[in-house]
């Protein structure tokens, strides 16, 4: 683990990451990796004034020039995908292919941003009015503030910030306080493509580094009309008011709890391998890790023999290692909120079948290293439907199918779901506006690992924010409703007269 060389090679000034009062940690071994300094109330508010400075200029550019710069950095992010990949990979303790897996996301979304940037399309709308028309026009929303979360340090900011400069924003981003090195790294490439490409404003990006302070003063921040804050629904219920506050728009991305109701008719080879992935990949640390899963009692033995079989033999240690498939939890702490979570599990009648012990690793002593745990429950228990940020399957039984449904939907949280079934009804209904209440509904695969063509996020506790795909660019923008007359008349809508016939007077 040569950071300071890995952190070269990315364009990280040495200086940069060696002087502060912020320690850094790598989950690996627990040892400090950076100390940096916390950026101060004056370098917020020049960040702030550069990047307003920024979007004036930035949103008169046209926009396929806007993607041009997109595209670059898309391209930029291709050559250093192995560096930025294990930088990601030993700040988050996610193993090498998850690292890389989300720097392809990165590309991806630039890919996707580059192409949107020539389909920023707006509609043109029958007037009611004679020789009339109507249109919308897509504008700029101003400066996007970016919040996000230890677990995805670089692919969420992306999704946002890679719409935002198509969109012909700037951005303010204020990374996790424990992966802010991730963000360094990304500010770095996208500096360095800025000044491949020349001509551009200075201020496009500006990085916060530091705690929560930060990010409360980016929700307090009118010159921030657009705040995407990614995080757990703690950290959303506290900024969201305040966005609110101000009247300005908020996209939330918050925690979930995610199911997979399993039906008797599955493919089980098939979902047991979709539903290893998604409950112990990341170490059960995405927010769209599968939290719950919902076993008809026909194949619930089966299944959960095949399950346990599993558990028993993943590959659990360095992440940096090839053949890992579970790293380590972000820290300590993380690794007592799953045993407390356990504890209270087996309080609410919960059976531990495996898993929740640690696991040594000499050469990684100081890391929290877990084995993924699944547990048996009788009913949906008051800890089945908290997220805890650790890898806890939920095992529970159903019989009638309405009742797996009223299961599946009955937690705050409504990010992602899945089905696992080959009978074409029972995916119609999971599908329907009587089936699953989340923002991603899959069938016949995992709830996590989504790709950025479809809008991503998820309802209720989860905040209802979309990002990344489809339409989702439409949050950051602002929308013009345009009305032209080309007459000389000026009828009024909904047939309203108000005509006034003035006497005639002096002449003017
Ligand atoms: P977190 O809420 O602790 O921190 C996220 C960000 O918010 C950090 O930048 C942090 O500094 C800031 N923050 C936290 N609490 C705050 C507060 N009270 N006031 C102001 N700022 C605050 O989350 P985390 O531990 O970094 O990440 C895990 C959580 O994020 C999980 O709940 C996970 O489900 C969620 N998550 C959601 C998505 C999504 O797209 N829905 C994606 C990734 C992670």
């Amino acid at each position: 683990m040569d950071v300071p060389a890995l952190l070269a090679r990315l364009g990280v000034a040495a200086d940069g990451a060696c002087a502060g009062t912020l320690a850094v940690r790598t989950p690996i071994d627990g040892q400090i990796i950076a100390h940096l300094a916390p950026s101060t109330d004056e370098q917020a508010e020049q960040a702030m004034r550069d990047a307003l400075r920024a979007f004036h200029a930035w949103r008169v550019v046209p926009p396929p020039q806007r993607g041009e710069l997109v595209r670059r950095y898309g391209n930029l992010l291709r050559q250093h995908k192995a560096d930025l990949g294990e930088l990601i990979t030993i700040e988050t303790g996610k193993i090498r292919a998850e690292g890389l897996g989300e720097v392809q996301e990165m590309i991806d979304i630039c890919d996707f941003a580059c192409g949107l940037s020539r389909q920023l399309h707006g509609l043109t709308i029958a007037s009611e009015r004679p020789d009339h028309r109507m249109m919308e026009l897509w504008h700029p929303a101003g400066i996007v503030g970016v919040i996000s979360a230890f677990n995805f340090p670089a692919a969420v900011w992306a999704w946002n910030a890679a719409l935002a400069w198509v969109c012909g924003d700037s951005v303010v981003w204020k990374p996790s306080e424990r992966t802010p090195l991730t963000a360094m790294a990304c500010a770095a490439l996208f500096e360095r493509t800025c000044a491949d490409m020349g001509g551009l404003p200075a201020g496009l990006l500006r990085t916060l580094i530091g705690g929560r302070d930060l990010a409360t003063r980016l929700a307090d921040e009118r010159r921030v009309p657009v705040l995407s804050a990614t995080g757990s629904c703690a950290m959303g219920k506290a900024l969201a008011p305040r966005v609110a506050a101000r009247l300005g728009r908020a996209i939330l991305e918050l925690g979930g709890n995610n199911a997979a109701i399993v039906c008797a008719s599955a493919d089980l080879k098939l979902a047991e391998r979709a539903i290893t992935f998604a409950a112990v990949g990341t170490a059960g640390q995405r927010c769209t890790t599968l939290r719950r899963l919902i076993v008809h009692q026909n194949i619930h033995d089966a299944l959960l023999a095949r399950l346990q079989r599993i558990w028993r033999q993943l590959p659990i240690g360095n992440p940096l290692q090839a053949d890992t498939l579970v790293g380590p939890l972000i820290d300590a702490a993380a690794g007592e909120a799953m045993d407390l979570a356990l504890r209270q599990a087996t309080a609410e009648g919960g059976t531990v079948l495996c898993g929740g012990e640690r696991i040594a690793d000499p050469d990684c002593a100081g890391g929290c290293y877990v084995r993924p745990a699944l547990v048996e429950m009788p009913t949906q228990t008051d800890i089945v439907r908290r997220e805890t940020f650790a890898p806890i399957l939920y095992v529970m039984s159903w019989r009638d199918f309405d009742e797996a449904i009223a299961l599946h939907n009955d937690v705050p949280q409504g990010l992602a779901s899945s089905i696992f079934t080959r009978e074409l009804g029972e995916a119609e209904r999971f599908m329907s506006a009587a089936g699953s209440d989340c923002g991603i509904v899959n069938v016949n695969v995992g709830p996590s690992g989504a790709e950025i063509g479809g809008a991503f996020g998820g309802e209720k506790d989860t905040g209802g924010g979309r990002e990344s795909g489809s339409d989702a660019w439409k949050s950051y923008m602002r929308r013009a409703t345009c009305t032209i007359n080309r007459s000389a008349a000026l009828p009024l809508a909904q047939g309203i007269r108000f005509e006034v016939e003035p006497d005639a007077g002096p002449p003017h």
